[in-house]
């Protein structure tokens, strides 16, 4: 039987074992010098001035929204094209949420709409605390203009790059900061690189990043400096607020840093992966990703839509499993979600977000992704968008 080919997976070397091991072996499994590289090298990747390591991208974006004083009677946007946790994050710190749909073309928040919808809050002085912009597929939003609104209307904004890290903007690196307050980076393993499960939050402000360091680890405090009153001695803490356990150990930060050194090697095969995609089906009836001029995505999905009605969607993407192909969807929009609508989303709230959902298929997409498996993702694919007969066999 052939071999199953997911749509994404990570890509561990020796030398990321080796570099688990010698934590292993070292005085601290959590809380020690691991995690310092590890964030050094992640924000130094950037050019960003701070990163502060956390339990997965989640954690990261729950912190990030505290940190800005997200709230009770506050609004955060997103785009509804986006795994749940971007908007999620705002109901954690018990504020509204509310969707931007996205452009047809890059499938990010679309910034006229944005703009739009920040015109009518301001009339019915509902405008967001936060927004969160998604690098969807790795591909960065168009955060210069994004930056522009928010010195106009007065939000934060947190880019959720947790598809991003290694992509450009501008001819710099996504992460950098220098339109918004902060950044998250994903390191599950279908993401770019792995800690098994983390995130990262990168920053220029030196103010949140004190609050985020304090937020990971229960709002405590050991320096002096930040206390209430004189320290009772050595032992003395304080807790200023109510933060979590959200640390990410040494052992995974090893890999992490491991992973990192190999990070533009990752982003350069996902990109030639992507071009090899771009001149296979460039014949075939579908929409392949269109990049904007100002962005190098990290790629970390190449999503196919398919032009035509038939043969239908939900039959190609069975017909592609069934052939042992590990095709996905990225994403389900978050507003039709039952828990959003019981929320009051409809359907038809954001119908570009819906439009691209009825033909949207992540094809796999991963450093290790062999010539051969690609070719057969591209032969199979071939086969059922020119024969309709083949669909039917295939899902018989
Ligand atoms: C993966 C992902 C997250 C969540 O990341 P975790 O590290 O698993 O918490 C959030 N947002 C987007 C867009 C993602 O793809």
């Amino acid at each position: 039987m052939t071999d199953y080919i997911p749509y994404g997976r990570q890509d561990i070397s020796q030398a990321d074992i080796d570099a688990v091991v010698e934590v292993l072996r070292s005085d601290w499994l959590t809380q020690g010098p691991t995690i310092e590289r590890f964030e050094r090298a992640v924000a130094e990747y950037c050019g960003a001035k701070h990163a502060v390591a956390v339990t997965s991208a989640t954690a990261g974006l729950h912190v990030g929204c505290l940190s800005m004083g997200l709230g009770a009677g506050d609004w955060l946007w997103t785009s509804p094209n986006t795994f749940v946790a971007s908007a999620n994050c705002g109901l954690y710190c018990g504020a509204q949420v509310d969707f931007v749909d996205i452009d047809p073309k890059t499938y990010n928040m679309s910034v006229d709409l944005l703009e739009a919808k920040l015109i009518d809050a301001e009339k019915e002085g509902k405008l967001p605390k936060v927004v969160v912009p998604v690098h969807f597929a790795g591909q960065s939003c168009e955060m210069q203009r994004i930056g522009e609104l928010a010195s106009r209307y007065g939000f934060h904004v947190l880019e959720d790059a947790s598809h991003a890290i290694g992509a450009r903007y501008k001819d710099r690196a996504v992460g950098n900061c220098q339109y918004s307050d902060l950044a998250v980076f994903s390191f599950h393993p279908v993401k770019i690189v792995t800690t098994g499960e983390g995130g990262v939050v990168v920053t220029n402000n030196a103010e949140l990043y004190k609050k985020l360091t304090r937020l990971r680890t229960h709002g405590i405090t050991r320096k002096p400096d930040l206390m209430t009153e004189p320290s009772h001695g050595l032992w003395y803490y304080q807790q200023l607020e109510l933060g979590f356990n959200y640390r990410m150990t040494d052992i995974q930060a090893g890999l992490g840093l491991s992973q990192m050194q190999r990070l533009d090697e990752f982003v350069e095969r996902r990109r030639s992966l992507a071009a090899r995609y771009d001149a296979l089906l460039s014949d075939l009836p579908l929409s392949l990703p269109a990049q904007h001029a100002d962005t190098r995505s990290s790629w970390h999905l190449y999503v196919v839509r398919l032009q035509q009605a038939r043969p239908a969607h939900r039959k190609v993407f069975e017909a592609l499993r069934a052939a042992r192909i590990g095709v996905n969807l990225h994403y389900i929009p978050v507003h039709l979600q039952p828990f959003y609508r019981n929320l009051g989303f409809n359907e038809g709230d954001y119908p570009s977000a819906e439009q691209y959902y009825r033909e949207a298929i992540s094809l796999p997409l991963y450093p290790g992704l062999s010539e051969a498996d690609r070719d057969r993702v591209v032969s199979v694919l071939t086969a059922l968008l020119g024969d309709e007969r083949a669909v039917s066999a295939a899902t018989a």
